[in-house]
């Protein structure tokens, strides 16, 4: 990413805004007011006098600029250390944290935080589709994160675990979620929220995915600790759900220290994200969230 680092939009909040407008309107800008996107009907002020980045509509002799409604709108954060902080995220494989970013961007820690969080939620999809369908393999694969005590001082509690379960598409999407436990109904009642039963389920042997397994078009179980990658000629293997996890985990231990109960679904939304969007580039995957940052509505009032 360093090359991309010189990106002018990175450094300047004129040229930030140039790039949001770009990615936000590609066919010009429209009332966030009216919805009109007549472009007859839509003025941009200039001058010195003019707010930057302000558009006049004609319609509902409305004002707004790209950034209205959303949670840039109020921010103090610059709009060009919102984009560095977007491409940053989107292409560390490991994740950043809040400390990281405090030192890379030049904010307080705050800032920092508030940053890293907006742009998780960013990366979470509005609507998300079924994993798997006709056809397709669905692998389903559980762990704990949190817990242990690592990185921190020994009189405190080691933070609490908390149990993900995670479905990918071998050839599509991931989704992940925080479950209560792994016991069969648990696993059950999400499983059938987003998996698409008539998939072929790969888990490993818990014994939770015994009855649920039947309810899908085929149910092939892989025994983690045996040779059993070859003796199945290599069709049954947990390996994406399990690369994925390795990546998780290594971020989730590695990068940040611990992950609230209330914060984790952010989390695996980004982990989610990263998945899902592996095959484009940093450039395209930063473009995503910027889309994802503009296109929310403005739920709460930010503070910084
Ligand atoms: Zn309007």
């Amino acid at each position: 990413m360093s090359a991309d680092l010189q990106n002018p939009a990175f450094h300047n909040d004129d040229k930030a805004r140039e790039t949001l407008e770009a990615i936000r309107w590609p066919n010009g800008p429209f009332c966030p007011h009216c919805g009109n996107s007549d472009q007859e009907k839509i003025a941009k002020g200039e001058g010195k006098a003019h707010r930057p980045g302000l558009y006049y509509c004609a319609e509902c002799n409305g004002q707004f600029t790209v950034t209205v409604g959303t949670v840039m709108e109020r921010s103090k954060i610059p709009l060009s250390k919102w984009l560095l902080a977007m491409h940053l995220m989107g292409a560390s494989k490991k994740g950043v944290s809040a400390l990281q970013l405090q030192r890379m961007l030049g904010v307080t820690y705050k800032s920092a935080w508030f940053l890293c969080h907006r742009i998780r939620e960013a990366m979470t999809p509005a609507k998300r589709g079924p994993i798997g369908g006709q056809g397709r393999t669905v692998e389903s694969d559980e762990t704990v994160i949190g817990g242990k005590a690592k990185n921190r001082a020994y009189a405190k509690k080691p933070p609490k675990k908390h149990s993900v379960l995670t479905l990918v598409d071998r050839d599509g999407d991931s989704h992940s979620f925080h479950v209560a436990n792994v016991k069969a109904r648990t696993l059950r009642a999400a499983m059938v929220k987003v998996a698409d039963r008539k998939s072929h389920l790969v888990t490993d042997e818990l014994l939770s995915y015994g009855s649920i397994g039947k309810e899908f078009a085929g149910h092939t179980t892989v025994n983690h600790s045996a040779n059993e990658y070859v003796r199945l000629g290599g069709f049954a293997h947990v390996n994406t759900a399990e690369s994925r996890f390795s990546l998780m985990k290594r971020a989730v231990f590695g990068t940040h220290h611990s992950i609230s109960e209330a914060h984790l679904p952010r989390y695996l939304a980004e982990w989610d994200f990263k998945w899902n969007t592996r095959k484009i580039n940093d450039g395209e995957r930063a473009a995503l969230i910027a889309k994802g940052i503009t296109g929310k509505r403005l739920t709460y009032r930010p503070t910084h």
